[in-house]
């Protein structure tokens, strides 16, 4: 059951509440009891009162004289039988001593109506005095019986106190109990509950995602956890979606460089990839005073070929003179599209030999493997350009276009072939 803090703290109030007010009635029900003890006391003290008047009556004066005057024991003996009739409520065993003592009461008028009678008045003086000694007698037995109804009286008084005090301080008792164990739970809760909170907060400002899971369930940090867990809930799903964006971004962005850096029909270097990577060598080169040999390739003839067989299988031979030249380079060789049907091959530390070396494995390579079309073998034939840097180089404009020189030379002296522009002071 999901109790709420606030039912918690009713709960707890209500619960002293309760004890205070039992407290409040049972001090209401002990003042009465006392009342009512102290009343019955008082009409023990009167009883006791009367009877020893009537005792000292007896003693003082003598009864059996002719003058004795009957109205003074008549007017006590009277009061003392009103004062029987109006007694308070008694308890059981007060009221035995009360039925005692009415019909001691009642023996009394007895005896005193057989003392005032005129024939005893000549009696001797042994049964008069016997007479008057049960007179006393009788009279000390009512008086013992009131003091024995005051001490009930008393004892009754003293019992309540006592079994009001007790309940005082256990009530008493049993309220701060009940008060200090819901305010120590409340703190306790409350405190518990912030704790895991917060470290919830820390977890999730760290990017871990994690649920709020509360030791201690109440109505209001449960609606806050449920509150929390669904926001973590979303912003985990955003997370996930955000990072896999991230991931196709990185791959889009990685077709995108390759794209611009790469010839769309070819798929080798483009023009811009060129002179980067170009740039990049020359600099190199110079650096570390390394060799470095650029080829210049062109394809011989190569318009009659997109005039006769159709420029769709123009640019599919492209495709296979880059195959080619890729099967014929090393792995830091750099191949790249110049333009139309150029291609400019760089050879890091590489001399003139080895270019032409590989100028020759590209050309034979392409001789043995022309196209076919129709059951008819294509074949077609490069004119090659090689420059090697050296010092005269001051940019790599000036080594391409000595290439370009050795390709236009090349041109000039019959197609398919290999010229070189001389390098005199190589590095
Ligand atoms: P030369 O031996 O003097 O080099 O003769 P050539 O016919 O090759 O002359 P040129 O270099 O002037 O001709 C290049 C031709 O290549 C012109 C152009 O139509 C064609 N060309 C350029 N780019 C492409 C392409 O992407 N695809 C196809 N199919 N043809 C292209
Ligand atoms: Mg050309
Ligand atoms: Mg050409």
């Amino acid at each position: 059951m999901n109790i709420s803090l606030l039912q918690r703290i009713l709960f707890f109030t209500l619960s002293c509440c309760f004890l205070f007010g039992l407290l409040f009635a049972s001090v209401i029900w002990s003042s009465q009891a006392i009342e009512l003890a102290l009343s019955r006391d008082n009409y023990a003290e009167q009883l006791t009162n009367q009877t020893n008047s009537l005792k000292q009556l007896v003693a003082n004066d003598n009864i059996y004289d002719s003058d004795y005057s009957l109205s003074d024991w008549q007017n006590l003996q009277v009061k003392l039988t009103r004062l029987l009739k109006s007694s308070p409520k008694l308890t059981a065993q007060q009221e035995i001593i009360q039925i005692s003592i009415q019909s001691q009461n009642e023996s009394l008028k007895s005896l005193f109506t057989l003392i005032n009678q005129n024939k005893l008045k000549n009696a001797s003086e042994t049964i008069k005095n016997h007479l008057k000694a049960r007179l006393m007698i009788q009279l000390e037995a009512i008086r013992s019986d009131s003091l024995q109804l005051s001490a009930i009286a008393q004892q009754d008084i003293y019992n309540t106190i006592k079994n009001q005090a007790f309940m005082f301080i256990v009530v008493s008792v049993v309220s701060i109990l009940a008060l200090f164990f819901g305010a120590f739970s409340l703190t306790y809760i409350v405190r518990k509950s912030l704790n895991e909170i917060k470290c919830a907060f820390e977890k999730n400002h760290s990017g871990h995602f994690q649920k709020i899971k509360l030791s201690h369930h109440s109505q209001e940090f449960d609606s806050i956890a449920d509150a929390f867990n669904t926001m973590n809930k979303k912003l985990s799903e955003s997370t996930i979606s955000l990072t896999a964006m991230e991931k196709i971004v990185e791959e889009r962005t990685h077709v995108l460089e390759q794209l611009s850096n790469t010839d769309p029909l070819t798929k080798v270097a483009n023009r811009r990839a060129l002179f980067e990577r170009a740039d990049m060598e020359f600099s190199r080169a110079i650096r570390s005073h390394s060799k470095l040999t650029l080829l210049l390739i062109d394809c011989d003839f190569f318009k009659k070929v997109n005039d006769q067989y159709g420029h769709l299988f123009g640019d599919e031979l492209l495709i296979h003179i880059c195959n080619i030249c890729r099967q014929e380079i090393r792995d830091i060789d750099f191949l790249a599209r110049y333009g139309g049907e150029e291609f400019i091959l760089i050879l890091p530390n590489c001399d003139i030999t080895g270019g032409i070396e590989t100028a020759n494995r590209i050309q034979h390579s392409l001789a043995n493997n022309c196209l076919k079309v129709d059951s008819k073998e294509i074949c077609v034939t490069l004119s090659i350009g090689i420059s090697m840097l050296s010092e005269r180089h001051k940019s790599l404009d000036q080594l391409i276009n000595d290439a370009d020189k050795a390709m236009y030379l090349a041109k000039e002296n019959g197609r398919n072939r290999i010229e070189v522009i001389p390098a005199p002071n190589l590095h």
